[in-house]
Protein backbone atom coordinates (compact mmCIF):
# COMPACT_ATOMS: atom_id res chain seq x y z
CA UNK A 1 0.00 0.00 0.00
CA UNK A 2 1.72 3.45 -1.65
CA UNK A 3 0.77 6.58 1.14
CA UNK A 4 1.57 9.92 -0.43
CA UNK A 5 1.07 12.96 1.74
CA UNK A 6 -0.81 15.50 -0.25
CA UNK A 7 -0.72 19.74 1.12
CA UNK A 8 -0.32 23.07 0.31
CA UNK A 9 -1.07 26.86 1.51
CA UNK A 10 -5.02 27.74 1.60
CA UNK A 11 -5.93 28.38 -2.30
CA UNK A 12 -3.23 26.71 -3.98
CA UNK A 13 -5.50 24.06 -5.36
CA UNK A 14 -4.85 21.75 -2.99
CA UNK A 15 -8.78 20.14 -3.02
CA UNK A 16 -8.34 20.55 -7.14
CA UNK A 17 -5.60 18.09 -6.66
CA UNK A 18 -6.80 15.26 -4.66
CA UNK A 19 -10.44 15.78 -6.69
CA UNK A 20 -8.31 14.85 -9.77
CA UNK A 21 -6.39 12.28 -7.95
CA UNK A 22 -9.72 10.64 -6.77
CA UNK A 23 -10.98 10.66 -9.87
CA UNK A 24 -7.82 8.54 -11.83
CA UNK A 25 -8.31 5.87 -8.62
CA UNK A 26 -6.53 7.17 -5.52
CA UNK A 27 -8.35 6.72 -2.30
CA UNK A 28 -8.28 9.92 -0.42
CA UNK A 29 -8.46 10.31 3.34
CA UNK A 30 -9.36 13.92 4.11
CA UNK A 31 -7.81 14.54 7.32
CA UNK A 32 -9.84 17.66 7.75
CA UNK A 33 -13.55 15.68 7.03
CA UNK A 34 -12.21 12.82 9.67
CA UNK A 35 -11.47 15.64 12.49
CA UNK A 36 -15.39 16.20 11.90
CA UNK A 37 -16.22 12.85 11.77
CA UNK A 38 -14.84 11.69 14.81
CA UNK A 39 -17.13 14.72 16.41
CA UNK A 40 -20.12 14.59 14.36
CA UNK A 41 -23.63 14.54 16.10
CA UNK A 42 -24.19 11.07 18.15
CA UNK A 43 -20.46 10.52 18.19
CA UNK A 44 -18.51 9.20 20.83
CA UNK A 45 -15.96 12.00 20.31
CA UNK A 46 -18.44 14.41 20.55
CA UNK A 47 -20.14 12.96 23.92
CA UNK A 48 -16.29 13.14 25.36
CA UNK A 49 -15.93 16.70 24.13
CA UNK A 50 -19.38 17.33 26.25
CA UNK A 51 -18.49 15.62 29.28
CA UNK A 52 -14.90 17.46 29.13
CA UNK A 53 -15.95 21.20 28.39
CA UNK A 54 -19.29 21.48 29.09
CA UNK A 55 -22.96 21.01 26.95
CA UNK A 56 -22.27 24.62 25.86
CA UNK A 57 -20.07 23.73 23.22
CA UNK A 58 -22.76 21.39 21.59
CA UNK A 59 -25.58 23.70 19.92
CA UNK A 60 -29.54 22.96 20.10
CA UNK A 61 -29.13 20.65 17.06
CA UNK A 62 -27.01 18.09 18.85
CA UNK A 63 -23.83 19.38 16.58
CA UNK A 64 -20.67 20.51 17.94
CA UNK A 65 -20.59 24.35 18.50
CA UNK A 66 -16.91 24.96 17.13
CA UNK A 67 -16.92 28.66 18.41
CA UNK A 68 -17.66 28.26 21.37
CA UNK A 69 -15.39 25.74 21.91
CA UNK A 70 -12.93 27.40 20.33
CA UNK A 71 -13.36 30.32 23.18
CA UNK A 72 -13.15 27.89 25.91
CA UNK A 73 -9.84 26.38 24.62
CA UNK A 74 -8.13 29.27 22.75
CA UNK A 75 -4.70 30.70 24.97
CA UNK A 76 -5.37 27.81 27.52
CA UNK A 77 -2.62 25.67 26.70
CA UNK A 78 -4.41 23.16 29.28
CA UNK A 79 -7.83 22.60 27.54
CA UNK A 80 -6.04 22.54 24.55
CA UNK A 81 -4.12 19.86 25.41
CA UNK A 82 -6.57 18.39 26.80
CA UNK A 83 -8.93 18.56 23.67
CA UNK A 84 -6.10 17.21 21.92
CA UNK A 85 -5.97 13.83 24.09
CA UNK A 86 -9.60 13.31 23.13
CA UNK A 87 -9.87 13.73 19.65
CA UNK A 88 -6.00 12.73 18.58
CA UNK A 89 -6.45 9.03 18.97
CA UNK A 90 -9.83 8.76 17.62
CA UNK A 91 -8.34 10.82 14.66
CA UNK A 92 -5.66 8.18 14.20
CA UNK A 93 -7.77 5.12 14.92
CA UNK A 94 -10.36 6.51 11.95
CA UNK A 95 -7.60 7.16 9.85
CA UNK A 96 -6.05 3.97 10.18
CA UNK A 97 -9.40 2.23 9.52
CA UNK A 98 -9.58 3.57 5.84
CA UNK A 99 -6.02 3.72 4.90
CA UNK A 100 -6.31 -0.18 5.76
CA UNK A 101 -9.83 -0.37 4.14
CA UNK A 102 -8.20 0.61 0.77
CA UNK A 103 -6.36 -2.44 -0.13
CA UNK A 104 -3.23 -3.77 -0.51
CA UNK A 105 -2.82 -1.81 -4.46
CA UNK A 106 -4.44 1.16 -3.03
CA UNK A 107 -2.31 4.41 -3.85
CA UNK A 108 -3.60 6.82 -0.46
CA UNK A 109 -3.44 10.63 -0.48
CA UNK A 110 -3.38 11.65 2.60
CA UNK A 111 -5.03 15.52 2.17
CA UNK A 112 -3.42 17.20 5.49
CA UNK A 113 -3.53 20.99 5.04
CA UNK A 114 -0.72 21.15 8.17
CA UNK A 115 1.65 18.59 6.82
CA UNK A 116 4.32 20.87 6.60
CA UNK A 117 3.31 22.08 10.47
CA UNK A 118 2.87 19.15 12.43
CA UNK A 119 6.17 17.28 10.47
CA UNK A 120 4.30 15.00 9.05
CA UNK A 121 6.23 14.52 5.87
CA UNK A 122 8.37 11.32 6.68
CA UNK A 123 5.02 9.40 7.41
CA UNK A 124 4.68 8.73 3.79
CA UNK A 125 6.19 7.39 0.44
CA UNK A 126 5.96 10.44 -1.51
CA UNK A 127 4.99 13.86 -0.18
CA UNK A 128 3.08 16.36 -2.72
CA UNK A 129 2.54 20.11 -2.53
CA UNK A 130 0.83 22.30 -5.00
CA UNK A 131 2.26 25.77 -5.12
CA UNK A 132 0.76 29.16 -5.94
CA UNK A 133 2.12 33.19 -5.34
CA UNK A 134 0.07 34.41 -2.27
CA UNK A 135 -1.51 36.75 -4.46
CA UNK A 136 -2.87 34.35 -6.55
CA UNK A 137 -3.87 32.23 -3.76
CA UNK A 138 -6.05 35.32 -2.54
CA UNK A 139 -7.37 36.23 -5.48
CA UNK A 140 -8.59 32.46 -5.86
CA UNK A 141 -10.07 32.41 -2.62
CA UNK A 142 -11.70 36.27 -2.65
CA UNK A 143 -12.99 35.47 -6.03
CA UNK A 144 -14.02 32.14 -6.38
CA UNK A 145 -14.98 30.88 -2.97
CA UNK A 146 -15.92 34.08 -1.90
CA UNK A 147 -13.53 34.70 1.42
CA UNK A 148 -12.36 38.19 2.43
CA UNK A 149 -9.62 39.21 2.14
CA UNK A 150 -8.74 40.20 5.20
CA UNK A 151 -9.64 36.86 6.54
CA UNK A 152 -8.05 34.91 3.47
CA UNK A 153 -4.38 36.66 4.52
CA UNK A 154 -5.11 36.28 8.20
CA UNK A 155 -5.16 32.19 7.54
CA UNK A 156 -2.10 32.28 5.48
CA UNK A 157 -0.52 33.91 8.18
CA UNK A 158 -1.11 30.81 11.06
CA UNK A 159 0.72 28.65 7.94
CA UNK A 160 4.26 27.98 7.30
CA UNK A 161 5.86 29.79 4.79
CA UNK A 162 5.83 28.87 1.06
CA UNK A 163 9.54 27.95 1.45
CA UNK A 164 9.46 25.54 4.48
CA UNK A 165 6.39 23.86 2.51
CA UNK A 166 8.55 23.45 -0.50
CA UNK A 167 11.39 22.34 1.49
CA UNK A 168 9.22 19.25 2.43
CA UNK A 169 8.16 18.92 -1.08
CA UNK A 170 9.64 15.53 -3.25
CA UNK A 171 7.20 16.31 -5.96
CA UNK A 172 5.99 20.67 -6.15
CA UNK A 173 2.90 20.82 -8.56
CA UNK A 174 3.23 24.74 -9.72
CA UNK A 175 -0.88 25.89 -10.20
CA UNK A 176 0.87 29.07 -11.47
CA UNK A 177 -1.35 28.63 -14.96
CA UNK A 178 -4.50 27.24 -15.25
CA UNK A 179 -6.98 25.04 -13.85
CA UNK A 180 -6.58 22.62 -16.55
CA UNK A 181 -2.69 23.22 -16.53
CA UNK A 182 -2.91 21.74 -12.98
CA UNK A 183 -5.44 19.29 -13.56
CA UNK A 184 -2.76 18.00 -16.90
CA UNK A 185 0.30 17.89 -14.29
CA UNK A 186 -1.84 15.82 -12.00
CA UNK A 187 -2.37 13.60 -14.58
CA UNK A 188 1.38 13.14 -15.67
CA UNK A 189 2.38 12.85 -12.11
CA UNK A 190 -0.19 9.70 -11.58
CA UNK A 191 0.99 8.12 -14.75
CA UNK A 192 4.71 8.87 -14.91
CA UNK A 193 5.54 8.07 -10.89
CA UNK A 194 2.51 7.21 -8.60
CA UNK A 195 1.41 4.39 -10.85
CA UNK A 196 4.82 2.84 -11.54
CA UNK A 197 6.00 3.77 -7.88
CA UNK A 198 3.44 1.50 -6.22
CA UNK A 199 3.74 -1.77 -8.56
CA UNK A 200 7.13 -1.74 -7.95
CA UNK A 201 6.05 -0.93 -4.15
CA UNK A 202 4.02 -3.86 -4.47
CA UNK A 203 6.50 -6.38 -6.36
CA UNK A 204 9.32 -5.18 -4.07
CA UNK A 205 11.21 -4.48 -7.53
CA UNK A 206 13.02 -1.14 -7.99
CA UNK A 207 12.51 1.50 -10.43
CA UNK A 208 13.44 0.58 -13.49
CA UNK A 209 16.20 3.49 -15.59
CA UNK A 210 18.27 4.31 -18.00
CA UNK A 211 21.70 2.23 -17.71
CA UNK A 212 23.64 5.02 -19.26
CA UNK A 213 26.49 7.04 -17.07
CA UNK A 214 24.65 10.90 -17.21
CA UNK A 215 26.78 13.62 -15.55
CA UNK A 216 24.59 16.56 -14.64
CA UNK A 217 25.36 19.52 -12.63
CA UNK A 218 25.15 20.05 -8.34
CA UNK A 219 21.98 20.61 -7.67
CA UNK A 220 21.21 22.52 -4.27
CA UNK A 221 18.38 20.47 -3.96
CA UNK A 222 20.35 17.29 -2.63
CA UNK A 223 20.79 17.24 0.38
CA UNK A 224 17.61 18.80 1.14
CA UNK A 225 16.26 15.30 -0.65
CA UNK A 226 18.61 13.24 1.09
CA UNK A 227 17.50 14.63 4.42
CA UNK A 228 13.58 14.07 3.60
CA UNK A 229 14.45 10.34 2.55
CA UNK A 230 17.14 9.90 5.94
CA UNK A 231 13.91 10.72 7.81
CA UNK A 232 11.80 8.71 6.70
CA UNK A 233 13.71 5.67 6.81
CA UNK A 234 14.75 6.24 10.57
CA UNK A 235 10.68 7.26 11.38
CA UNK A 236 10.39 3.74 9.66
CA UNK A 237 13.05 1.60 10.64
CA UNK A 238 13.91 2.79 14.12
CA UNK A 239 16.49 1.36 16.28
CA UNK A 240 16.83 -1.17 12.95
CA UNK A 241 19.07 1.96 11.57
CA UNK A 242 21.81 3.14 14.34
CA UNK A 243 23.70 5.06 11.89
CA UNK A 244 22.71 6.76 8.53
CA UNK A 245 24.59 9.01 6.36
CA UNK A 246 24.29 11.05 3.22
CA UNK A 247 27.59 9.82 0.95
CA UNK A 248 28.33 9.79 -2.85
CA UNK A 249 28.55 12.91 -5.03
CA UNK A 250 25.27 14.36 -4.11
CA UNK A 251 26.91 15.04 -0.74
CA UNK A 252 29.85 16.81 -1.84
CA UNK A 253 28.50 21.05 -2.63
CA UNK A 254 29.45 21.91 -5.72
CA UNK A 255 30.49 18.54 -7.73
CA UNK A 256 28.42 17.37 -10.53
CA UNK A 257 27.69 13.73 -10.39
CA UNK A 258 24.68 11.10 -11.18
CA UNK A 259 21.59 12.35 -10.07
CA UNK A 260 21.85 9.29 -7.91
CA UNK A 261 21.06 10.33 -4.00
CA UNK A 262 23.32 7.79 -2.00
CA UNK A 263 22.90 6.79 1.51
CA UNK A 264 24.74 4.46 3.67
CA UNK A 265 23.05 2.66 6.76
CA UNK A 266 25.54 1.50 9.37
CA UNK A 267 25.06 -1.59 11.14
CA UNK A 268 27.48 -3.49 13.76
CA UNK A 269 26.82 -6.58 11.56
CA UNK A 270 25.69 -7.20 8.38
CA UNK A 271 23.39 -10.42 10.24
CA UNK A 272 21.65 -7.39 11.46
CA UNK A 273 20.94 -6.23 7.73
CA UNK A 274 19.55 -10.20 6.64
CA UNK A 275 17.49 -10.20 9.24
CA UNK A 276 13.68 -10.09 7.48
CA UNK A 277 12.54 -7.51 9.47
CA UNK A 278 15.20 -5.46 8.30
CA UNK A 279 14.30 -6.33 4.80
CA UNK A 280 10.63 -6.13 4.86
CA UNK A 281 10.66 -2.60 6.75
CA UNK A 282 12.95 -1.29 4.32
CA UNK A 283 11.34 -2.90 1.33
CA UNK A 284 7.98 -1.98 2.85
CA UNK A 285 9.26 1.89 2.91
CA UNK A 286 10.00 1.62 -0.73
CA UNK A 287 13.76 0.47 -0.94
CA UNK A 288 13.84 -3.30 -2.24
CA UNK A 289 16.68 -5.27 -1.73
CA UNK A 290 18.99 -6.53 -4.72
CA UNK A 291 20.33 -9.95 -4.72
CA UNK A 292 23.59 -8.34 -6.11
CA UNK A 293 25.98 -6.26 -4.68
CA UNK A 294 27.04 -7.87 -1.63
CA UNK A 295 30.78 -6.45 -2.00
CA UNK A 296 32.22 -3.21 -2.69
CA UNK A 297 35.37 -3.46 -5.00
CA UNK A 298 38.32 -4.53 -2.16
CA UNK A 299 40.62 -1.87 -2.56
CA UNK A 300 44.69 -2.78 -2.65
CA UNK A 301 45.37 -1.08 0.64
CA UNK A 302 42.66 -3.12 2.78
CA UNK A 303 42.95 -6.91 1.28
CA UNK A 304 41.03 -8.78 3.15
CA UNK A 305 37.67 -9.19 1.20
CA UNK A 306 35.68 -9.25 4.72
CA UNK A 307 35.91 -5.83 5.12
CA UNK A 308 33.87 -4.90 2.34
CA UNK A 309 31.09 -6.80 2.20
CA UNK A 310 27.54 -5.02 1.85
CA UNK A 311 24.02 -5.25 1.19
CA UNK A 312 22.23 -3.13 -1.35
CA UNK A 313 18.81 -1.75 -1.61
CA UNK A 314 17.33 0.72 -4.07
CA UNK A 315 14.40 3.07 -4.81
CA UNK A 316 10.84 1.96 -6.13
CA UNK A 317 10.51 5.73 -7.32
CA UNK A 318 10.69 5.80 -10.42
CA UNK A 319 10.94 9.33 -9.75
CA UNK A 320 13.54 9.56 -7.66
CA UNK A 321 17.14 6.94 -7.89
CA UNK A 322 17.96 6.07 -4.46
CA UNK A 323 20.90 3.45 -3.72
CA UNK A 324 20.80 2.61 -0.06
CA UNK A 325 24.43 0.48 1.09
CA UNK A 326 24.35 -1.08 4.57
CA UNK A 327 27.58 -1.32 5.59
CA UNK A 328 29.42 -2.43 9.02
CA UNK A 329 30.33 0.40 10.58
CA UNK A 330 33.70 -1.39 11.75
CA UNK A 331 34.15 -2.60 8.17
CA UNK A 332 36.55 -0.60 5.47
CA UNK A 333 33.32 0.27 3.46
CA UNK A 334 31.58 2.09 5.62
CA UNK A 335 35.08 4.12 6.55
CA UNK A 336 35.86 4.62 3.20
CA UNK A 337 32.85 6.20 1.82
CA UNK A 338 32.45 8.62 4.89
CA UNK A 339 36.56 9.48 4.62
CA UNK A 340 36.16 10.10 0.61
CA UNK A 341 32.76 12.23 0.89
CA UNK A 342 34.81 14.29 3.58
CA UNK A 343 38.07 14.81 1.40
CA UNK A 344 36.48 16.23 -1.67
CA UNK A 345 34.14 18.43 0.61
CA UNK A 346 37.44 19.98 1.66
CA UNK A 347 39.42 20.03 -1.05
CA UNK A 348 39.15 21.58 -3.94
CA UNK A 349 41.62 19.84 -6.03
CA UNK A 350 40.22 16.24 -5.32
CA UNK A 351 37.00 17.52 -6.66
CA UNK A 352 38.29 19.06 -9.69
CA UNK A 353 40.55 15.99 -10.35
CA UNK A 354 37.67 13.49 -9.60
CA UNK A 355 35.51 15.11 -11.60
CA UNK A 356 37.57 15.41 -14.57
CA UNK A 357 38.26 11.73 -14.28
CA UNK A 358 34.16 11.06 -14.15
CA UNK A 359 34.11 13.36 -17.87
CA UNK A 360 36.58 11.07 -18.90
CA UNK A 361 34.56 8.09 -18.10
CA UNK A 362 31.01 9.09 -18.47
CA UNK A 363 31.80 10.14 -22.20
CA UNK A 364 33.95 6.36 -22.70
CA UNK A 365 31.51 4.16 -20.96
CA UNK A 366 28.07 3.11 -22.97
CA UNK A 367 26.86 1.27 -19.45
CA UNK A 368 26.40 2.63 -15.93
CA UNK A 369 27.82 -0.94 -14.82
CA UNK A 370 31.17 -0.42 -17.09
CA UNK A 371 31.86 3.34 -16.06
CA UNK A 372 31.37 1.92 -11.92
CA UNK A 373 33.92 -0.46 -12.87
CA UNK A 374 36.40 1.83 -15.06
CA UNK A 375 36.26 3.94 -11.87
CA UNK A 376 37.83 1.44 -9.57
CA UNK A 377 41.72 2.50 -10.35
CA UNK A 378 40.75 6.14 -9.12
CA UNK A 379 39.86 4.89 -6.13
CA UNK A 380 42.99 3.16 -5.34
CA UNK A 381 45.17 5.46 -6.53
CA UNK A 382 43.95 8.48 -4.73
CA UNK A 383 44.34 6.39 -1.42
CA UNK A 384 47.25 7.68 -0.37
CA UNK A 385 46.48 11.05 -1.07
CA UNK A 386 42.96 10.68 0.67
CA UNK A 387 44.66 8.67 3.74
CA UNK A 388 47.54 12.12 3.91
CA UNK A 389 44.56 14.27 3.71
CA UNK A 390 42.97 12.15 7.23
CA UNK A 391 46.20 12.32 9.17
CA UNK A 392 46.63 15.69 8.01
CA UNK A 393 43.21 17.20 8.96
CA UNK A 394 43.01 14.64 12.20
CA UNK A 395 39.96 13.09 10.23
CA UNK A 396 37.63 10.63 11.84
CA UNK A 397 34.29 9.10 11.40
P1 LIG B 1 -7.11 24.63 -1.55
O1 LIG B 1 -7.79 23.32 -1.37
O2 LIG B 1 -5.64 24.52 -1.67
O3 LIG B 1 -7.50 25.67 -0.55
P2 LIG B 1 -8.67 24.79 -4.01
O4 LIG B 1 -8.27 23.60 -4.80
O5 LIG B 1 -10.00 24.74 -3.34
O6 LIG B 1 -7.52 25.20 -2.98
O7 LIG B 1 -8.55 26.07 -4.96
C1 LIG B 1 -8.99 27.35 -4.50
C2 LIG B 1 -9.93 27.94 -5.54
O8 LIG B 1 -9.14 28.31 -6.66
C3 LIG B 1 -10.97 26.96 -6.01
O9 LIG B 1 -12.15 27.66 -6.23
C4 LIG B 1 -10.39 26.42 -7.32
O10 LIG B 1 -11.39 26.02 -8.22
C5 LIG B 1 -9.57 27.60 -7.83
N1 LIG B 1 -8.39 27.25 -8.58
C6 LIG B 1 -7.50 26.25 -8.34
N2 LIG B 1 -6.50 26.27 -9.23
C7 LIG B 1 -6.72 27.31 -10.06
C8 LIG B 1 -6.05 27.87 -11.18
N3 LIG B 1 -4.89 27.35 -11.64
N4 LIG B 1 -6.58 28.96 -11.77
C9 LIG B 1 -7.72 29.50 -11.31
N5 LIG B 1 -8.42 29.02 -10.27
C10 LIG B 1 -7.94 27.95 -9.64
Amino acid sequence: MMRIGLTGGIGSGKSTVARRLRERGAVVVDADQVAREIVAPGSAGLRAVQERFGAGVVGPDGSLDRAALGAVVFGDERSRRELEEITHPLIAARTAELMDGAGDDAIIVHDVPLLVEKHLGPAYHLVVVVDAPTEDRVRRLVEQRGMSEADARARMEHQVSDEQRRAAADVLLDNTGTEDDLVASVDRLWEDRLVPFEHNLRGRVRARRPDVPTLVDYDETWPQQAQRLIERICRGMGELVPEIEHIGSTAVPGLAGKDVIDLQIGVADLHDADAPEFVERLEALGFPRSAGNTMDNVKDEVPDPSMWVKRFHGSCDPGRVVHVHVRETEGAGWQYALLYRDWLRADEQARADYLAEKQRLAATCATTSEYAEAKEPWFNHIWPRMQAWARHSGWHS
